[in-house]
């Protein structure tokens, strides 16, 4: 192919491209196939968006023939063109898309290869929205000739991807009708994609499934072969379409390597008639947590794309991959009437309950299988259990949990329940960021004295849905480090001493804390919560659960909600004793001893002493003495 210059503009790569292209030019990849999966998907869309404008304006498909992506091979000048008739760029939309990178993912992948360093991490490189540029894997120079549908002033980009590019105008002559042709000189390492059989094979199992023909050409003058037909795989019946089709679809779309967990593929009926065809990553994608992070399922209209930003499933769902396919909206829907569309709220509510069942049945047929996709996506969907008070009994269905009793194990609720103690009445719970430090917390004491099974909650979300009146089939959850631990009138487990009765001046004992104290507490009291450890903090009944305290306070979010806690004593524990039955002349030592017993319940709760200077002032005194 011969280049359609004419005059160009020398332009410097946005610095983040610059040192993206460094990486894909100086890295060597193992898995240099992913180029051409990124081009072929780039022509797909553009495609799409040709189908979808030409919804609005027609004549845009005048000229150009039906929407198709070519492979064009030219060993003599050792180029592979990927040339698509879609919709095309103008020289504006090729100097913004094509030198510059808008997402925010771009700096997170680019971290991610250079710190690893490992070549596996290049099959990403489709999530991060940076597909074009991995051509310069391949090539050592690419040249893209495009012309915008309806305009009739073409444009064309080049770079050897070491830092500069060139963007101008291009001759009529010679360019693409409509759409974009992408002109790659290979690299001397790159000769296996000038073979018709590589890229064949390449193709089929990389892209077969997209939605727009792809066709081959071995030479520039030979005629084209079909390599891919281009049906829409969802509107196959199931039966027709085998796992590994639903893969490469699935890769395809998500830009990923691995196998889906869970494949739905279904057609609605009645009144509203769609199908879906979605997928549960069987990998963790790197922007799952990113606040920007939308839903991930297309909109379709009889096969047209029409946008994916429907937010067809609620926000803890984002992690589904896929798309919906309606025959009932109307094509030239526009995006905003989308948002209020009776269609698509039914659309939305058919899709996700059903999401929600599927992971129920795979809960219950391959409960391996369902454990892997909460490991990866529990957090994520128990936003839902605060966010979505509808479905919020199936969500608690599907989640599952670690607990003091587990182990390595998961746990539902369902389990839970029943290995319910006698006398207890509710669920009870720990938040905290670490499991191991959360099981060995003193509040967590008198539960285990007595066989009570409590949640180790190491998500962030944990500390907001649990705190927010949740009940599974009418047991409410209670934290641990919470309110009064009424465990009274639940038994000892078995083998556990029966407690020795606390000596009488713990009763006064209790009422000197308090005073002393002052405000830095809102109340001392003795209790039945603590075992082997002397004391211990809890939030009051009615106020926020101590961990999710944290999280607000340290978010800037607490403002005048942040509360005292409460000290709670072990009366029976034998330094407890001892202090309380201190004589009026240890004043002195008592009064420390108050102070530090604040400051030892605080430690124990990974928090700093509240006076630091104060606190090593009285231990060194107490010390002092000890050595006396
Ligand atoms: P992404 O496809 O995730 O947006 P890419 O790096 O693959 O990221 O492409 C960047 C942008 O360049 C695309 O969003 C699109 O606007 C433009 N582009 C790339 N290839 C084509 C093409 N064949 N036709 C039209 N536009 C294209
Ligand atoms: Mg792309």
């Amino acid at each position: 192919m011969a280049d359609t210059g004419t005059t160009g503009q020398t332009r410097s790569f946005e610095a983040d491209v610059a040192r993206l292209l460094h990486l894909m030019v100086h890295s060597v990849y193992s898995d240099k196939d992913v180029f051409l999966r990124e081009l072929v998907s780039n022509a797909a869309d553009a495609c799409e968006k040709l189908r979808f404008e030409a919804i609005a304006a027609p004549t845009l498909l005048n000229e150009g023939g039906e929407p198709a992506i070519t492979l064009t091979i030219d060993a003599g000048a050792r180029t592979l063109t990927v040339e698509d008739n879609g919709i095309g760029m103008s020289e504006a939309e090729m100097a913004e898309s094509l030198g510059t990178i808008a997402r925010s993912g771009t700096r997170a992948f680019m971290d991610r290869i250079t710190e690893k360093g490992e070549a596996s991490e290049n099959r990403l490189i489709g999530q991060f929205g940076v597909g074009f540029y991995s051509a310069f894997m391949v090539a050592d120079r690419v040249e893209v000739v495009s012309r915008r549908a309806g305009s009739d002033t073409p444009a064309r980009w080049s770079s050897d991807g070491l830092g500069t590019y060139e963007v101008g105008a291009a001759d009529l002559e010679g360019s693409p009708l409509r759409g974009t042709r992408v002109i790659l000189h290979l690299k001397e390492d790159a000769g296996a994609y000038l073979e018709a059989h590589t890229l064949e094979r390449t193709v089929r199992s990389q892209s077969g499934h997209v939605p727009v023909p792809i066709l081959l050409r071995e030479a520039p003058d030979a005629e084209p072969k079909r390599i891919a037909d281009g049906a829409a795989l969802w509107t196959k019946s199931k039966s027709e379409v085998s796992s590994d089709e639903y893969a490469d679809f699935y890769r395809t779309l998500a830009g990923g390597f691995d196998e889906p967990a869970l494949t739905l593929h279904y057609r609605a009926e009645g009144l509203h008639e769609y199908s879906v065809l979605a997928f549960v990553p069987g990998a963790k994608p790197f922007d799952l947590f990113d606040p920007d992070r939308a839903g991930r399922l297309k909109l379709y209209v009889r096969r047209v794309f029409i946008t994916d930003e429907a937010e067809i499933l609620p926000r803890y769902l984002r992690f589904v991959r896929g798309l919906v396919d309606s025959a009932d909206l109307p094509l030239n829907v526009s995006r905003e009437m989308i948002q209020e569309s009776r269609v698509l709220a039914a659309i939305r509510k058919g899709v996700s309950n059903r999401v929600l069942s599927e992971l129920a049945k795979l809960s219950e047929n391959e409960p391996e299988r369902y454990l892997s996709v909460w490991e990866n996506f529990g957090a994520v969907l128990k936003e839902g259990l605060y966010e979505d008070e509808a479905r919020r009994d199936a969500l608690l269905g599907l989640s599952r949990f670690r607990t003091t009793t587990s182990g390595a194990e998961w746990r539902s609720l369902k389990e839970i329940v029943a290995a319910f103690r006698e006398n207890q009445d509710a669920i009870y719970y720990a938040t905290g960021p670490d499991a191991e430090r959360l099981a060995a917390s003193p509040q967590l004491e008198g539960f285990r004295a007595r066989g009570l099974e409590v949640l180790l909650l190491t998500d962030q979300v944990d500390s907001f849905w649990a705190a927010g009146g949740v009940e599974f089939e009418g047991k409410p959850f209670r934290s641990v480090t919470q309110g009064l631990a009424d465990l009274g009138t639940v038994p000892l487990a078995e083998g556990q001493e029966p407690p020795a009765e606390a000596a009488p001046e713990v009763g006064d004992f209790v009422a000197f804390l308090k005073a002393t104290l002052g405000d830095a507490v809102s109340d001392v009291r003795a209790s039945e919560r603590l075992t082997t450890s002397a004391v211990c903090l809890v939030a009051p009944e009615h106020g926020i659960d101590r961990q999710l305290e944290r999280l607000l306070a340290s978010a800037g979010r607490l403002g005048a909600a942040g509360s005292k806690p409460i000290l709670e004593i072990n009366p029976r524990h034998d330094l407890v004793q001892r202090l309380a039955k201190l004589g009026d002349g240890e004043a002195h030592l008592r009064e420390d001893a108050a102070h530090l017993l604040l400051d030892e319940a605080r430690i124990a709760d990974g928090e700093p002493p509240e006076n630091p200077r104060a606190f090593s002032e009285r231990l060194g005194r107490v010390l002092g003495r000890a050595l006396n």
